[in-house]
């Protein structure tokens, strides 16, 4: 996995301090609060990461503009078939869960979305190499996804 630096050490310091404090409370706080430990240390977790490497991921397109187009509608369809799924899981799943285990059943589910939804967030622009969906630009796009938000960049080929 690559890393785009987005901020200066000064910052990465104090994400990456932050997260290791979420970690670390949430370690202190397990054994009365079992139900928070998931959440905290994936939380915490990237938090810490963010700020090591000062940056997120990115997740890389082809060097062909095309087949980035492909790349990036795959992705869309990912995410999208994702919904449903949650939807489904959390009306069947949730509701069975015992309340004191909510948080974890809770971000394990919305992993299902969540997880789909930052790998297209994150991935690639073909023409600029910055995140499609990270930040803000002079072509925040209406519908997620089909711009890059930084230079404007199409990313769902065909017409339009
Ligand atoms: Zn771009």
């Amino acid at each position: 996995m690559t890393w785009k630096r987005l901020f200066g050490p000064m910052t990465g310091r104090i994400v990456f301090v932050f997260g290791i404090t979420v970690v670390v409370g949430t370690l202190a706080s397990a054994v009365d609060n079992l139900d928070a430990l998931v959440p905290g240390l994936i939380v915490g977790g990237a938090w810490t990461a963010a700020g090591a490497k000062r940056g997120l991921p990115i997740f890389a397109t082809s060097r062909d503009r095309r087949a980035a187009a492909d790349q990036i509608r795959t992705r869309r369809r990912i995410l999208l078939a994702s919904l449903p799924i949650l939807v489904a899981l959390g009306f069947t799943v949730l509701p069975r869960v015992p309340h004191r285990m909510m948080g974890t059943a809770f971000m394990l589910v919305a992993l299902v979305a969540a997880v789909p939804f930052c790998v297209l967030a994150l991935t690639e622009c073909p023409r600029c190499h910055r995140h499609i969906a990270v930040g803000t630009g002079p072509s925040a796009p209406l519908v997620p996804f089909t711009r890059c938000v930084h230079c404007g960049e199409k990313l769902i080929g065909g017409t339009g």
